[in-house]
This record gives C-alpha cells, sequence and structure tokens, in this order.
C-alpha cells in the first residue's frame, strides 16, 4: 500500500449523492479546484439519492411560483397548489420533532428552500408536479391537488436527479474518485483541517485541500453502528438504500474535535417488503414499501393483530407502525387483503409476490408452508382472521375519508376501513421494517461549518 500526499485540491467533497455533488458543483462554479471521493464502485455509486422518490419539500405562494421550476417537464393546469409558506412549513418541522429542531438550522432550511430547488432547475434537474406521494384527485375534476409542502419530485426519480447530477459534475470536469474510501481527517498542528486520508485502488493515500465538504450520509447501513446507538433490534434490519453509507466520516470527524448533533437513537424507517434483499437494490429503489396496510388485516407470526391498522392514513402512521412491526416477534407480519380491496394497493407491491389463495384457511396453510421456518402460529392466525370478520361493523367504506366503518369488540379495534375478508381470491404479503437514513449527525452553524464544543467552526 502506497501513503503519498502529493495531490491538492482547494475543495475535496466526501461521497456522490445530492448533498455532495450539489456542493461539488456549487464550489467549482465559484473557481475551485475540486475532487469527489466515492466510497462505491461505479455501477453502485449515487448514495440513498439515487434510491430516493425525489420528492422535495419547499415554500411557494402559489402555483405560479412552482411554473418556473417545472418548465416545459409539466403542465400546471392539470394541478392545484394551495400556498406553502415558511410559517406553515415551521409548524410541520416542529410537529414533527416535537419542538427540538435547531431554530436557526431549520429558519435556513425554510428560506432557502424554494432557491435551492429553483437553482437545481436552473442546474438542468429536471422537476415535475408530485401526483404521487400524498396527492388527491379533486373529485369530478380532472386536477390534481398537490401535497402540501411536497408539490415538486424530480421527473425520473432519485435515478434521474443521480443521473443528472454526474452528469454535470462530468461536464464540469470535476475528477470523481470511485471506490475511494475516505477514513480519517488530516490535520495541522493548530488544528486546521489539511486534507484527508483515503483507502482507494491505490491504497493509503492523503489528498491536501484548504476546504473538506463532508456529503457521506448516516450510518443507516453499519450494523455495529445501528446497535449501538439504536438498540440491539435494529442490527439485523434491511437498509432501503445504499450499503455504503456506514458513518465513517462521522467517526472520523469526532476524531478530529467536531460536535455530535441531532437524534443519535432516531432513525426513518417504514415497512418494505419482508422478502427484499438485505440492501436496497437499484432494480427496486424505492419500490419495496408497503404502505397500503389501512385496507388490511395484519397479522404476526403469532397469528395475532397488534395495530389499529386503521388509525389514520399512512402519512401519518407509517413510521410509528414500521417501529411496531421491529417489535414483532421476528419483526415480520403479514398484511391480508381479499378481491375488495387489492385494488387500492399502490402499485409499488407488484415486485413482491403474495401468498394467494381462495380460503382463509387455505391462505393461512400456505403461509406456513411458505415461512415455515419463522415459526407461524396458523391455527391462532386462522382463528384471528375469522373473529376480525364477525367483528366488522355494517357502514360506507370510503377510502378517501377516515369513514369510521370498524370493527367492535375486538384488542386492538380496527377503527377506519374495516371491511371483511369474504371475497376471494385473498392475498398475504410478507412485511418488514427497512431502515431509510439516521438522525444523528455532527454539529454545523448556518454556513454550514463543523463547530467544536466549544461552538468554533474547525479551520
Ligand atoms: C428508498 C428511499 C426513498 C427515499 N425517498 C425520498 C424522497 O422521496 N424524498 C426525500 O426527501 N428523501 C427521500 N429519501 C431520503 C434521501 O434519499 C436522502 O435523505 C438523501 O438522498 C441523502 O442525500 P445525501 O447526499 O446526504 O446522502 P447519500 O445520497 O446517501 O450519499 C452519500 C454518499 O456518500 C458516500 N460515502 C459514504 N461514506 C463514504 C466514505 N467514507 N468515503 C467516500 N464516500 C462515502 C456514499 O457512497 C454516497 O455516495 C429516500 C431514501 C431511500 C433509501
Amino acid at each position: 500500500m502506497s501513503h503519498s500526499g502529493n495531490e491538492t485540491f482547494d475543495v475535496v467533497v466526501v461521497g456522490a449523492g445530492n448533498a455532495a455533488l450539489t456542493a461539488a458543483l456549487a464550489a467549482s462554479a465559484g473557481g475551485a479546484r475540486v475532487a469527489v471521493l466515492e466510497k462505491a464502485p461505479l455501477k453502485l455509486r449515487g448514495g440513498n439519492t439515487r434510491f430516493s422518490g425525489g420528492v422535495f419539500r419547499c415554500t411557494y405562494s402559489n402555483l405560479a411560483d412552482l411554473v418556473p421550476i417545472v418548465r416545459q417537464h409539466d403542465s400546471p393546469e392539470t394541478v392545484v397548489a394551495d400556498p406553502y409558506l415558511p410559517a406553515t412549513y415551521q409548524k410541520d418541522i416542529a410537529r414533527v420533532t416535537g419542538g427540538r429542531a435547531d431554530p436557526e438550522l431549520t429558519s435556513v432550511l425554510i428560506d432557502r428552500s424554494y432557491d435551492t430547488v429553483r437553482w437545481m432547475a436552473d442546474l438542468g434537474v429536471p422537476w415535475e408536479f408530485n401526483r404521487a406521494v400524498g396527492a388527491v384527485t379533486i373529485p369530478g375534476a380532472s386536477q390534481v391537488k398537490l401535497p402540501l409542502g411536497g408539490a415538486l419530485r424530480v421527473k425520473g426519480e432519485g435515478v434521474i436527479l443521480s443521473t443528472t447530477l454526474f452528469r454535470l459534475v462530468e461536464e464540469a470536469d470535476i475528477p470523481m474518485l470511485y471506490e475511494t474510501q475516505a477514513q480519517r481527517i488530516v490535520m495541522a498542528a493548530d488544528g486546521r483541517v489539511t486534507g484527508v486520508e483515503v483507502r482507494g485502488p491505490n491504497g493509503l493515500q492523503v489528498l491536501n485541500c484548504r476546504a473538506l465538504i463532508l456529503g457521506s450520509g448516516g450510518f443507516q447501513a453499519n450494523p455495529e453502528m445501528r446497535t449501538a446507538y439504536l438498540g440491539p433490534a435494529w442490527s439485523l434490519v434491511k437498509v432501503r438504500g445504499t450499503r455504503f453509507d456506514t458513518g465513517d466520516m462521522l467517526r472520523a470527524a469526532f476524531d478530529s474535535g467536531a460536535q455530535s448533533y441531532g437524534e443519535w437513537a432516531g432513525c426513518h424507517a417504514t415497512p418494505i417488503d419482508a422478502d427484499a434483499p438485505t440492501y436496497g437494490e437499484l432494480r427496486l429503489t424505492d419500490k419495496t414499501n408497503r404502505l397500503s396496510y389501512p385496507f388490511s388485516v395484519m397479522v404476526n407470526l403469532d397469528g395475532e393483530r397488534f395495530v389499529d391498522e386503521g388509525e389514520d392514513f399512512n402519512l401519518y402512521t407509517y413510521a410509528k407502525m414500521g417501529r411496531q412491526i421491529l417489535q414483532e416477534r421476528g419483526a415480520v407480519i403479514f398484511q391480508i387483503f381479499d378481491r375488495k380491496t387489492t385494488p387500492l394497493l399502490e402499485t409499488r407491491y407488484n415486485t413482491g409476490t403474495p401468498v394467494t389463495a381462495d380460503t382463509l384457511s387455505e391462505l393461512v396453510a400456505r403461509i406456513e408452508e411458505r415461512y415455515r421456518a419463522l415459526g407461524i402460529r396458523n391455527a391462532v392466525m386462522l382463528k384471528t382472521l375469522e373473529d376480525y370478520n364477525a367483528a366488522v361493523q355494517d357502514g360506507a367504506f370510503n377510502p378517501d375519508i377516515l369513514d369510521g366503518k370498524r370493527t367492535s369488540g375486538l384488542r386492538p379495534e380496527k377503527t377506519n376501513w374495516a371491511t371483511r375478508l369474504d371475497e376471494p381470491p385473498f392475498l398475504a404479503y410478507p412485511v418488514s421494517l427497512g431502515i431509510t437514513f439516521t438522525f444523528g449527525g455532527l454539529r454545523i452553524n448556518t454556513n454550514a461549518e463543523v463547530v467544536d464544543y466549544l461552538e468554533r467552526p474547525k479551520p
């Protein structure tokens, strides 16, 4: 292994997702000599960004604000948008974080959100209106009401976002170093950052730089760090995205005196196909999600229901639902539908292979047969489904509202969208939990400089 120190750049960027590549493009446009380090090989490059649905949240006063962003890629006459003003964004962040988000950083995020998306459009990222996640079709009209705040998505999702950014990096002649893992921050005696030690195709090497930008994601793909920070239950969970976000630079930054910040025991995770691979695969991207459970009956390996599947719309419950699944034995459950509810399934269910049958007893027997290794209590499962059917109350089913169509006499009850499993074919989808990203990070100031425990920016 060689260990040389002769490469010098103005800026070295660690990572090749959206954060890193947009930073590299901005630095290069400002005249800096930039290099980008990507731990992944070329084929698997691009981090979680490449797996994402490409939905971005930003402020806007009206639909007219969004037109210069989507440009020729979409038609404004097909959608309506309520204003999403900074105060609403602020409230949303306060609600989902329990009021614990950093106020100064939150202000920067909100104040720059619109300009950032517009800048990305200027760079060449194609945007469209987000009709998929959280959008509502207006009854009797041919228009779609866009989800508040999440009105825009990259046309072609994360795959096209990633492809576009790599093309722009190439056009800007920024060197990309693949299979190159940054592992240590090099500092002068006075604490100034002077470079980064990398492990790459040429062995160990130090790249000298005047500024180091970290865009290397969280630690969600590192089982050891998941176990240490999130808890033992997280050691075996599936990872929805890249396998390369393993927290290397978080550790390296702490070794260099950076202040830790954020919710280190917290993460984003969703219900996904239990048959999905251990790490995300680019042929599946975000299509392993299993979020149509409000219209299902969910049973665990012990054959029992364990939550109110219809507590609320899935956008408000999926994070909680994922955590609940993790608490069940084996962290695997089944979502069961019949002919009436299968048309309501998100198209993402097409990536999975359900167990199917024409009677509930046959369905349970086939679940037991296919997933025998998991130890299924099939007799209990059948009784649970029969008890559920008997407890469903009459009433009108309406998937677009909290319809109050419920069960009576069960623990837990299903409080909305409770329909009987009585029309074959019956389908059972195996579901587990997939981690998306972790919340623990480094403290930065409003200039995005990493600070130490005395709140001083790292020079
Ligand atoms: C399935 C899925 C769907 C999602 N959908 C959405 C969505 O619709 N909207 C939304 O806002 N968010 C979504 N997200 C989250 C979103 O993808 C991420 O928050 C965002 O892309 C993170 O960007 P990033 O640049 O910070 O990190 P990443 O895109 O993860 O990039 C990190 C980069 O760092 C590299 N790296 C790591 N360690 C090193 C090292 N030591 N040396 C060199 N390189 C290193 C990695 O290889 C990678 O290139 C989704 C995520 C997933 C997994």
